[in-house]
């Protein structure tokens, strides 16, 4: 399906629940995957402070992101405050270059938090100054797929086009990985994560005839793909 695919987040954990076991699946396939969190995901913790929260997130991110075999990094913005604008958008669309991805995943458009919208827009739109032949240390490059995950929080209008078959392997390296978070493990405001997921990905199976599998809206168009050198 993919030999590199960049994986793009609001916060910390947010691609790691819902991208994680296809990043883990297609790593053991041979692909390179990169996890980007735009902010830290720091204000997600009731009863730790923000500065001790953001240190915590870092360790889990790049902790889970080695988990699968996938690099790990995140921007410096703050969690609740990720802005939709070209500085945010020149800045994944450097990361694009540098890592040349055949594929994007990143929210779904509409979500019940306005990060995770910005970041599915600043996805769409660093994809296209990724393309744009611009002053720039690194040659241009073209994303042919752009696909988006299922998430529970980004469910509005949400519609499923593109089922990836999770093997045992990919399902056990994201479990054990994925439980090294501790909003996923529910220690933050109590939301059974893993096991939402882990039953998505059974009932998503159940769909696709497969024992698990994810769910992704793929949009792409050949069309959203700049010719030329
Ligand atoms: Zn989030």
């Amino acid at each position: 399906m993919s030999k590199s695919v960049l994986a793009i987040g609001g916060h910390i954990g947010d691609m790691d629940l819902t991208a994680g076991p296809t990043l883990a699946k297609l790593v053991l396939e041979g692909a390179s995957a990169t996890i980007v969190a735009l902010t830290y995901g720091e204000r997600g913790h009731p009863r730790v402070s923000p500065e001790e929260y953001k240190v915590q997130k870092i360790a889990e991110g790049a902790a889970f992101a080695a988990g699968i075999g996938a690099d790990f990094r995140v921007l410096d913005y703050s969690d609740g405050f990720l802005p939709d604008n070209d500085e945010a958008a020149m800045q994944v669309a450097s990361i694009i270059r540098e890592t040349t991805p055949d594929t994007i995943i990143t929210h779904w458009k509409r979500s019940i938090h306005r990060d995770h919208e910005h970041a599915a827009r600043i996805a769409e739109r660093g994809r296209f100054l990724a393309s744009l032949p611009i002053d720039h240390e690194l040659p241009r490059h073209s994303v042919q797929r752009f696909l988006y995950a299922e998430n529970w929080e980004d469910a509005e209008g949400f519609e499923p086009s593109l089922y990836v078959t999770i093997p045992d392997e990919g399902f056990e390296l994201w479990a054990k990985a994925i439980q090294g978070q501790a909003f996923a493990r529910g220690e933050t405001y109590g939301f059974r994560y893993i096991d939402y997921y882990t039953a998505l990905m059974t009932m998503r199976g159940c769909l696709a005839g497969q024992k698990r599998a994810c769910a992704f809206a793929d949009t792409s168009s050949p069309a959203t793909v700049l010719a030329g050198p």
